[in-house]
């Protein structure tokens, strides 16, 4: 191709990024004043902006995550932030008999629920594959069966009130990329679940939305120690990632991407998914 031939097909690529990029969506933040919220993971990093996020839109919610004085820290930011009720609950996701208590929990306490938002994670290492198959037994359970778990619970109480399950998860859920052999397998599990389901929903005419979002690297303490030095990508705030969750769950949305112009990376790799090029983005030296 002549190289002015190249710069146009360019320049009309990224146009029409951009356009996808600028299209309105209709996020109406005053349908979130006095939501209610189950939101899981909120102790820590995305989480945690998540709750300030829906505690500035006057959302009703109750926290949950392992630690308890964190979680009552961030419960006492919310209510400054806004939050019209604000309650916490500590519960370990490794537990199976935890997703349950902690959905009767939160209906109870907030009289219903309108979202569900599923985003803890449990510790896994970021390295090579090694050989330790009982700890991605444990991380499924965590990463994953509680969020079936949680779903199956908050199911009823959501259709009562038409609400939505908003599932964060990954690029790693979307693209096996390398050292996150079984966190990797958790979040494409996500994928299979919930997209299945919400089919089944859509079929039974239920109006609950499932919002997959699929995340890039973000700048929360656990993510940024574990990959420095590790991988050449910059980290995107997770203020902003919890925003783009909040907006996308809000505007009931299959899925979404964020930052945007992953949902291109992703088209790409489909399209042509070249192994070396995603590798050369990893520093396995460091090893
Ligand atoms: P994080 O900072 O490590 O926070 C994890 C949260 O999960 C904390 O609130 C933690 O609180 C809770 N948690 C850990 N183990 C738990 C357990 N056994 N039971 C219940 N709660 C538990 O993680 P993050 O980086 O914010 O990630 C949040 C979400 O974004 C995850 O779904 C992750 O896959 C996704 N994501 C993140 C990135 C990134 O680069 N950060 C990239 C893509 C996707 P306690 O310790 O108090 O339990």
């Amino acid at each position: 191709m002549v190289p002015i031939t190249k710069l146009f097909c360019a320049a009309g690529l990224l146009a029409a990024l951009l356009c996808l990029r600028c299209r309105d969506d209709p996020f109406h933040a005053e349908l979130l004043s006095g939501a209610r919220v189950l939101l899981t993971g909120a102790s820590a990093g995305i989480g945690e902006q998540l709750a300030y996020r829906y505690a500035a839109y006057g959302a009703q919610m109750v926290l949950t995550a392992r630690r308890e004085a964190a979680l009552r820290e961030v419960m006492e930011k919310c209510l400054t932030l806004g939050a019209k009720k604000v309650f916490y609950l500590p519960a370990d996701m490794s537990s199976p008999s935890e997703p349950d208590r902690v959905v009767q929990f939160a209906v109870q306490k907030l009289g219903g629920l309108d979202y569900l938002v599923l985003n803890h994670i449990g510790t896994s290492p970021f390295e090579m594959w090694g050989g330790d198959v009982e700890h991605s037994r444990w991380l499924m359970q965590v990463n994953f069966f509680s969020y079936v778990a949680l779903a199956s619970a908050a199911l009823p109480a959501l259709e009562r009130n038409q609400g939505s399950v908003v599932v964060v998860s990954s690029l790693s859920g979307k693209i096996p990329t390398p050292f996150t052999t079984s966190y990797s397998a958790t979040k494409f599990a996500l994928d299979g679940f919930f997209g299945s389901l919400r089919h089944e929903l859509m079929m039974q005419r239920k109006n609950v939305s499932i919002t997959l979002c699929v995340l890039g690297l973000i700048d929360t303490d656990t993510a940024l120690e574990k990959t420095r030095g590790r991988v050449f990508l910059s980290a995107s705030p997770a203020s902003d990632a919890a925003l783009s969750i909040i907006r996308g769950g809000c505007s009931r949305v299959p899925e979404l991407f964020y930052p945007w112009w992953l949902r291109h990376v992703h088209g790409l790799w489909v399209l042509l998914p070249n192994p070396r090029v995603l590798q050369s983005f990893y520093n396995y030296s460091s090893h």
